[in-house]
This record gives structure tokens, C-alpha cells and sequence, in this order.
């Protein structure tokens, strides 16, 4: 019997693999023939010509081709075994050395000819700690010698030569059933290579430019799909006529305008026109407002919530903390209250009857606003009719969570806030789907803020300043990176600060404490006593990180703060600066590491919240920017959205391109492109 192969061939019927091999390379998620022509290198070495040992250079990675000469185990000081092969070519001698892998021994023998990829390092002599090794059979062998080689990721069972030949085999045989999935006026128009040039190239390139240009082809195709599915996302949104559209918006505005103590900036005004003219179509808004903090992104929910309620409808604002949603509600209802809208605050800790209410009136439609945490999105909170969402610090949610909401009324509008600035990068793929407002500026008459790093042992000096500015008049954070102490690592912590300060350090000033693990009505007594300055010193840890709004508060010590995040630090650093008076951040500690340093030496250097996201996004990578929470980042096989960003950026603009044109890809000529984005995103 005779069988068609194609990409879903499973890797068994290739020649060389048994069922044993099967199964090791499954492993590896390699199943089919698809799989195995898509199993890319993790790098390449370039074996057309290797480094003779003598030219090598120290601090540099290279690939030498040598002769072992000798080989032994001996034991450090410290009691851990070293393998130490001693090698050669016709030009000098070379060491390899591997810590704890005595085993080595049995695999290596006298006269083997072995390649060596590694770093060279000379300490008494000349060295390559760890190398990566592969032995040479015959030297004439034109798969693993004489050209650019890919290396890839093993697994047990699984040797790279193994794997090399067979893809080798793979690729000279089956080449033609990797299907182009890029239309050829797309190719064409941005000189992509074709699929079977690629793959080919991308296992074993001609040449360092045949294999960049073979990356970047399966990279934009990537992407590409990537970006269609977005386009869609939005223009399907914008399709709908399912929308609540919302009047008054104008008007609105400018009664607004009467309401606030100040003038709006530039770019609030300008966010609240285009949330105004979103909600005023009948496609369900869907807008990211960015915002650094203390920005002023709450007047822009405020006017939102303000419209959907004139319109008849409910508005609901989640945010992620107790002390962020407690915050919404006071400055809303301080405001709304007298207009007579009835607004409610709705967490988890709030008594059981009082809640129960509160539960009634959302669903009978009494209560026009609601502020909440997750509580808002709990299974038995039903709404009348919900017009609008709005999801505060969103990345603090999952996807999930939003989408949770939003079903909780009939295509309501949606507004999602972050005071986390998106570095370009991620906005246009985990954000692009929205539509996004921007508000850059802070309002005017702010002060800046000035951050200093000091080190441990000027702590005393620390103390004098504080005390220097609650003789001001002022108040002051000092914030730690946990609550109680940790005996094992001496990190300070907040509860026994707190007492050392209150005690020893400042017993005639009036101290406070807050912390994640005191009951909300505890934490709410608190905030409402700092804000009406009965303390001059709050000690705390990451609890006031978002939400809490105290102007007067014009100083920040930070105690231990290597350990934070730069975005943790960032929105720490957000909680002064609000008030007219000039402000101080400080940064004590003693960085260990080199992310450390450069996190701290950021906070010194810029005020800026897009500055410091991009630093963040670069010390971290994409996938931890957010943290651990899911954050919607599309995981991708191929490239990598910081180095590749240009690519993604061209494939953004052909995905809407194609997708205005031919929304649904019905056309003949995106027939292949449709097909593959199917079998991606089922
Ligand atoms: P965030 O963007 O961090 O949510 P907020 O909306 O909480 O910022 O605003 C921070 C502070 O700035 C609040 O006290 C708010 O009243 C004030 N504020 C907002 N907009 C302006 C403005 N245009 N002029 C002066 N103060 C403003
Ligand atoms: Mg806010």
C-alpha cells in the first residue's frame, strides 16, 4: 500500500525512525513530519571552518576540531570531581574541564577526534569549561563537518547527530510537502523567501545569509498569523451592531468640566473625547487607557460611568485590590453622590447581609454604580443592565477575568486601565486587539520627585530627613518588603519596624502600620486617618502600591529595595508626588546582582514609566514583565517579540492590510493563509 505523505505523515514512517525513536522524539513534541521540519535550531555552529587552538581567542565562543591526548579526574579543595580532558591539534594544546561529571571518563578515549563548542578562558592555561562536544566519525562527514551546522535541543535517548541526520534525511526527501501557507503577492511585495527555501536553509544553510533570510520568512509568517487573528478580533468588534449607543456625551463633558476642582490636561481631555465617541457608536467599546501613575486616569472612568448611567444603564469599575475599589468608591461618590446617582462598593469584606443587599439592588437595578474587586464577577452578582465595564490596573487581571465581566451584561462597553506604560512592543500583541488612549503627561504643578540610593549604613541620615520633613508638616512611607521577619536572611521587615520606629527611633511622632494581612475595615480605619494627617509616618509594605491618594505625603523610604521589581518600585514611588510640595523618594540597600543595580540605578535616573517599562521588558523578557499572572502574551514557537520586533511591526501592518481588503479571507488567493490561521487558532 502506497501513502500520500504530508506534513501529518507521522515521523515513523521515515526511514531510521523504529518505534522506540518515536516515542524519544514525541518527546520533543515532535510527532509528524510537520513537527520535525518545524523542530528548529537552537543554534548554529559554523564548522566550514573551525578555530585552530592557537588563534583562539579568550572570552570568545569557538569551534575547535582536536585529538584527545589525555584525560583524568581529580578532586577540587572543596571536595567536587573535575573531568579534565586535555586535547590537541597541530597548533597547540587545549583544556576541557567539567565540574561534578566524573561519569565523563568512560566517554572519552585516546586519539578521538571530538568538536568542542565553548567559551575559551585561560586561567594557568588555556581552558574551555563545559563545553558542548560532538564526536567526529570519519572526517569527511559533509552533515556534521564543512558547513554551517544546526544544533539542537536534545533529550535523553537522543543523540545530536542522530537528530541532525535525520532531519538532514528529512529535509532532502520530503522537502516538498512543507506547503506555502504566503500568498505570493505577499512574498512578493516584501521579498520573503518561499517555504521550502527556508526550511531547508533554516536546518542547513548555504550560507549566513540564506539562513537570516530563511529566519526572518518563518518568523513574519509567525507573526503574521498572529496579527490576522488580532485584525480580526478588532474588526469583527467593530462589526457588531450590537453595541449600546450612548447620547449626551458632549454635553456631558462640559458639565464635567463645572464639576472638577481643576482643569483637565491636554491628553485626559482628549482620552475622555475618544471614550466619548466610542461609546456614542454602536460597536461596543473596547479601549486600553494607559496612563503612568498619577496620571489622571480615574476622571476618565469617572465621565464614562457617568454617561452610561445618564443613558439608563449600569456602570460596574473592578479593580484588583480592596484598598484600590475602596478608593474608586470615595472619590466617585464624593462627587456623584450629590448628583444623586447611588453608587455601592462591593468587596468580599463587607458583611454577609450587608452584601446580600447590595447583591439585590445590582440586579433590581436600584444601585447605578458599583466599585468592586473579583467580588463583582462572582457567579450570584446579576446586573439590570450593564452598559459599561471598567477594568482598573488590568494587568493585574487575567483575560479571563475580563471576559467574565463583560458576559455579565449584553455587549457592554469597555474601558481597561494600566498604569503599567506598555513598552510598543507588547502593545501590539497582547493589547492588539484595542484601541488605546494615552495620557503621557501628569497634571500640571506637580513636582517632581527626586530619588536618591543610599546605601545601608547612611541610615542615620535617612532618619534625620524624615524627621526634617514631618517638622514640614509633611508625611512619610517607609516601606519593606515583608511583614515579618525572616531569621535565615536578616531582611527588616514591617512589623518589627514598626515598633523599633514607633519605640526608639521616632517615639514622639504618631506612627502607623499597614499591612496585607489586617481585616479591610482595620486597613480602611487606618488610610482614613492618614489621610486626615493623624500620623506622620505609615509603615508598610507593597499593600499602598496602588490606589492610595494622599498628598500630603511627599516622602518614600524604601527599605531593601534590590528586592523589588522596577514596575513595583515604579508604582511604589507613584504614591508621592501628588501634592504641590517638592517630593523624595528613597532607595535603601545594598544590591547583590547586576539586575539589581540597574533597577535601582533607573529609579535615579528617570521619572518616566515608559522609560522604566522598556528597562523592565529588557531585564526581564516578555513573558515575566507581567508577572506570573496569566497576561495574555501569545506564546510563539519561533521569534521573539523583543529582538524580532521589526518584523512584527511589517507583519502588523500587511495582517490589517490583507484583513481590510478581505475581512473573512474568502478570497481564492489567502485560501492557504485562512487555512493554516484555522488550524492555529481552532
Ligand atoms: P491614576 O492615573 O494613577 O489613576 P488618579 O486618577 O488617581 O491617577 O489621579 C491622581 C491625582 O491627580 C488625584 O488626586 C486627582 O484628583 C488628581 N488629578 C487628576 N487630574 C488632574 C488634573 N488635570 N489637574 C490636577 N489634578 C488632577
Ligand atoms: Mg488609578
Amino acid at each position: 500500500m502506497k501513502y500520500k505523505t504530508d506534513m501529518s505523515t507521522p515521523v515513523r514512517y521515515i526511514k531510521g525512525v523504529g518505534p522506540k525513536k518515536a516515542e524519544v522524539l514525541s518527546r520533543l513534541g515532535v510527532n509528524t513530519i510537520g513537527d520535525l521540519m518545524y523542530y528548529l535550531p537552537r543554534r548554529y555552529e559554523d564548522r566550514s571552518k573551525f578555530t585552530s587552538i592557537r588563534e583562539l581567542k579568550v572570552g570568545e565562543y569557538h569551534t575547535v576540531r582536536a585529538k584527545v591526548l589525555a584525560s583524568g579526574v581529580f578532586t577540587t579543595k572543596r571536595f567536587i570531581p573535575v573531568f579534565q580532558l586535555t586535547v590537541g591539534d597541530s597548533t597547540g594544546i587545549l583544556y576541557c574541564v567539567w565540574f561534578n561529571q566524573p561519569f565523563l571518563k568512560g566517554k572519552f578515549k585516546e586519539g578521538d577526534t571530538v568538536i568542542f563548542y565553548g567559551k575559551a578562558e585561560r586561567y594557568k592555561k588555556l581552558q574551555m569549561n563545559h563545553p558542548d562536544y560532538e564526536f567526529l566519525s570519519t572526517e569527511t562527514d559533509s552533515i556534521h563537518v564543512g558547513r554551517i551546522v544546526p544544533v539542537y535541543s536534545l533529550t535523553s535517548d537522543l543523540s545530536q547527530r542522530y537528530l541532525r541526520t535525520l532531519l538532514f534525511e528529512a529535509v532532502n526527501r520530503y522537502i516538498n510537502v512543507v506547503e506555502e501557507t504566503l500568498p505570493t503577492y505577499v512574498r512578493a511585495k516584501k521579498k520573503i523567501a518561499d517555504i521550502n527555501f527556508a526550511v531547508r536553509n533554516i536546518h542547513f544553510p548555504n550560507s549566513f545569509d540564506a539562513l537570516e533570510k530563511s529566519y526572518k520568512r518563518i518568523v513574519f509568517e509567525e507573526f503574521l498569523l498572529l496579527q490576522i487573528a488580532l485584525a480580526r478580533k478588532k474588526y469583527g468588534a467593530k462589526e457588531a451592531k450590537n453595541g449600546l449607543k450612548h447620547a449626551g456625551g458632549d454635553d456631558l463633558m462640559e458639565s464635567l468640566k463645572k464639576l472638577l476642582p481643576y482643569e483637565l490636561t491636554e491628553e485626559q481631555d482628549r482620552a475622555i473625547r475618544e471614550v466619548g465617541s466610542d461609546m456614542a457608536s454602536a460597536k461596543p467599546m473596547n479601549r486600553l487607557l494607559e496612563g503612568d501613575v498619577g496620571s489622571g486616569k480615574t476622571v476618565v472612568a469617572l465621565y464614562a460611568l457617568l454617561l452610561t448611567v445618564k443613558n439608563g444603564f449600569q456602570g460596574a469599575i473592578m479593580a484588583p485590590t480592596e484598598i484600590l475599589a475602596r478608593q474608586h468608591y470615595m472619590t466617585m461618590s464624593e462627587l456623584l453622590m450629590p448628583l444623586g446617582i447611588n453608587i455601592r462598593l462591593l468587596i468580599s469584606g463587607i458583611p454577609k447581609d450587608k452584601k446580600a443587599q447590595i447583591k439585590e439592588e445590582i440586579k433590581n437595578g436600584n444601585i447605578n454604580i458599583v466599585c468592586g474587586t473579583h467580588a463583582l464577577i462572582q457567579e450570584d452578582v446579576i446586573y439590570n443592565d450593564l452598559g459599561l465595564i471598567i477594568i482598573d490596573e488590568q494587568h493585574k487581571f487575567g483575560v479571563g477575568q475580563r471576559d467574565l465581566l463583560r458576559a455579565k451584561g449584553d455587549h457592554p462597553h469597555m474601558l481597561v486601565m494600566t498604569a503599567t506604560p506598555i513598552p510598543r512592543t507588547l502593545a501590539l500583541t497582547v493589547y492588539g486587539d484595542l484601541d488605546i488612549s494615552i495620557i503621557r503627561q501628569l497634571p500640571k504643578g506637580r513636582r517632581p520627585i527626586t530619588t536618591f540610593w543610599v546605601e545601608e549604613d547612611r541610615r542615620n541620615m535617612v532618619y534625620a530627613f524624615i524627621r526634617e520633613e514631618v517638622e514640614k508638616g509633611r508625611q512619610v512611607y517607609i516601606v519593606y518588603p515583608r511583614i515579618v521577619r525572616d531569621e535565615t536572611t536578616g531582611v527588616k521587615a514591617a512589623a518589627p519596624m514598626y515598633n523599633k520606629i514607633q519605640d526608639e527611633i521616632f517615639p514622639d511622632l504618631r506612627v502607623a502600620i499597614i499591612h496585607g494581612k489586617m481585616r479591610s475595615e482595620e486597613k480602611e480605619v487606618i488610610m482614613r486617618k492618614l489621610k486626615n494627617h493623624a500620623y506622620d509616618i505609615l509603615v508598610s509594605t507593597v499593600v499602598i502600591e496602588v490606589g492610595i491618594d494622599i498628598p500630603n505625603a511627599s516622602c518614600m523610604v524604601i527599605e531593601h529595595a534590590d528586592m523589588f521589581g522596577l514596575a513595583q518600585l515604579h508604582q511604589l514611588r507613584g504614591r508621592i508626588g501628588r501634592g504641590e510640595h517638592a517630593s523624595y523618594c528613597i532607595l535603601i540597600g545594598d544590591p547583590s546582582n547586576e539586575a539589581a543595580e540597574r533597577r535601582i540605578a533607573k529609579m535615579v535616573d528617570t521619572q518616566s514609566g515608559f522609560e522604566i517599562a522598556e528597562e523592565d521588558l529588557q531585564i526581564r523578557g516578555p513573558g515575566e514583565f507581567f508577572g506570573t499572572r496569566q497576561h495574555g502574551i501569545p506564546e510563539l514557537r519561533f521569534g521573539n517579540i523583543l529582538k524580532d520586533f521589526h518584523v512584527m511591526e511589517d507583519a502588523r501592518k500587511e495582517a490589517f492590510d490583507i484583513i481590510a481588503k478581505d475581512p473573512s479571507l474568502s478570497d481564492e488567493r489567502n485560501a492557504a493563509l485562512r487555512k493554516s490561521l484555522e488550524a492555529r487558532f481552532r
